[in-house]
């Protein structure tokens, strides 16, 4: 089972985005009824809540328009990062 993370693009937003991937099935990719479109997951951001979509070949991305002619792909991290961070926040809560 693998979980992959990426990096929020919200400006100022320190968060990840984690997408578990073992669960996708390539050959049986579920339609997204919000955006229209194949999507394996809609995660959010562990910290703003920003919306994402994983679309196939699991790259998550930013969708700006629903017509789909505007897109971006978020930077990919690892998990070491996104724990390291949740220490982070651990601390300035505590
Ligand atoms: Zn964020």
């Amino acid at each position: 089972m693998a979980i992959e993370a990426h990096k929020c693009n919200q400006p100022e937003c320190k968060g990840f985005v984690l997408i578990e991937n073992a669960d996708f099935d390539l050959k049986d990719i579920p339609l997204d009824e919000k955006y229209g479109c194949y999507a394996f997951d809609r995660p959010h951001c562990s910290e703003c809540g920003k919306e994402f979509l994983v679309v196939p070949h699991y790259i998550v991305i930013e969708v700006n328009d629903k017509d789909f002619s505007e897109w971006e792909q978020i930077e990919s991290t690892c998990m070491t990062q996104f724990e390291r961070r949740q220490r982070e926040l651990k601390m300035l809560s505590s």
